[in-house]
């Protein structure tokens, strides 16, 4: 599925840069019509496959052309209870239920009009062999040859959309939303779930470090386990909290503090951005510069996800009218509709208020709202060296 909707995304010349969630749901829709569209195909050669053998059956039952007459005639006052009648119309109502299942099976396998349809011209009353035990064996013959053709055209409708037979037989990855990305008019979790796999995968962090993998031994300061422990349990909690400061000089844990945080979130199926400081500044300077409907992209996600994480606030150029503007833009929002954001930065309170201003610095440093932590503790990178 996720190789699928990839496909689909490459098709359409979207750069990884551009994977948005509005881009996403447009290839979930592609995928689910594309699905659907063969699949109507396959129902309405399943229902001409039936009715002839419906007609062969009715054909082999009947043993003479009374017979034939007769079972027609049964058909036709299904329709027309009127059971008055005189042999002769008995005999017309049967050749015109006739011509009404014919007339049927035409319109059924019509979807197709370039596929040949040949309505049977001749009856059985024009037929030389009027005694025969099966007088509809040609036509029937004839049906059979065109259903084969319907087949073929199925092939072929197949082929151009670049699928199998096997591809006719819905085997959803997603049960929830039958591969729709939608359910009861919302987003389904697993659009949220492919969504972070690739936002991570574009970023290397395929393989997240969990809470499992930490080794809290290495922490000199006693009180950086504690911290971990609690942010574990805030990952799994209604969070009264709504966002995260992390601050402490480079190497004491604080990206993988993020990356744990960032995996429990997305077993959560949540909607998990994590990106570099610097990464997000080069997107609010493309969103700042292009002229197009495509630059939305690069801001829509940073306000959409339901978890955005930012490590290494501080490593970024400072860019004109960019850097500071978007930043307060978008942590201010995310502050206002209560979407979690986590933050870490090497820079100490002053810094950040002389880098960002008193606006950023004040939604940050708000303990009403956000937890701050200080990462105190050797350069765990130059201890393992
Ligand atoms: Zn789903």
């Amino acid at each position: 599925m996720k190789n699928k909707i990839k496909e689909i995304l490459s098709n359409r010349k979207m750069t990884a840069d551009l994977i948005a969630k509005d881009n996403l749901k447009k290839a979930f829709l592609l995928h689910g019509f594309k699905k659907l569209y063969v699949r109507e195909k396959e129902i309405i050669i399943q229902r001409a496959r039936i009715e002839v053998e419906e007609m062969s059956v009715l054909a082999i039952k009947t043993e003479s052309q009374d017979g034939i007459d007769k079972k027609f005639a049964e058909l036709g006052e299904k329709s027309e209870p009127t059971k008055s009648k005189a042999n002769e119309s008995k005999r017309n109502d049967g050749k015109n239920t006739k011509k009404n299942i014919e007339k049927n099976f035409a319109d059924l396998i019509s979807y197709s009009k370039s596929a040949p349809i040949s309505t049977p011209k001749s009856s059985p009353k024009d037929s030389p062999d009027l005694s025969l035990r099966n007088p509809y064996e040609n036509e029937i013959k004839k049906l059979t040859i065109e259903l084969q053709e319907v087949y073929k055209k199925q092939d072929e409708i197949l082929k151009t959309a670049n699928l199998t037979r096997k591809d006719l037989i819905p085997q959803y990855t997603c049960p929830i939303c039958e591969d729709t990305g939608f359910k009861n008019g919302i987003d389904c979790d697993c659009v949220n779930k492919i969504i972070s796999e690739l936002n991570l995968e574009r970023l290397n962090l395929k393989r997240l470090k969990t809470f499992k993998d930490c080794d809290y031994s290495i922490f000199k300061n006693v009180l950086i386990p504690k911290f971990y422990k609690k942010m574990q349990i805030w990952t799994n909690s209604q969070r009264k909290k709504t966002s995260v400061v992390l601050q402490g000089d480079v190497g004491t844990g604080k990206t993988f503090l993020l990356e744990c945080i960032a995996n429990e979130f997305i077993k959560q199926n949540k909607y998990v951005i994590f990106a570099t400081a610097f990464e997000m500044n080069n997107d609010f300077l493309k969103y700042h510069t292009i002229f197009s409907e495509a630059k939305m992209a690069y801001l829509n996600k940073y306000h959409e996800c339901e978890i955005l994480i930012i490590d290494d606030l501080g490593s970024e150029p400072i860019l004109r009218n960019v850097t500071k503007e978007y930043l307060y833009l978008i942590i201010n929002q995310r502050m206002i509709e209560n979407k979690t954001t986590l933050i870490s930065t090497n820079l100490g309170l002053v810094d950040i208020r002389d880098r960002y201003g008193e606006r950023t610095f004040s939604r940050l440093v708000n303990k009403q709202q956000n937890i701050l932590f200080k990462f105190e503790n050797e350069d765990l990178r130059k201890r393992r060296l």
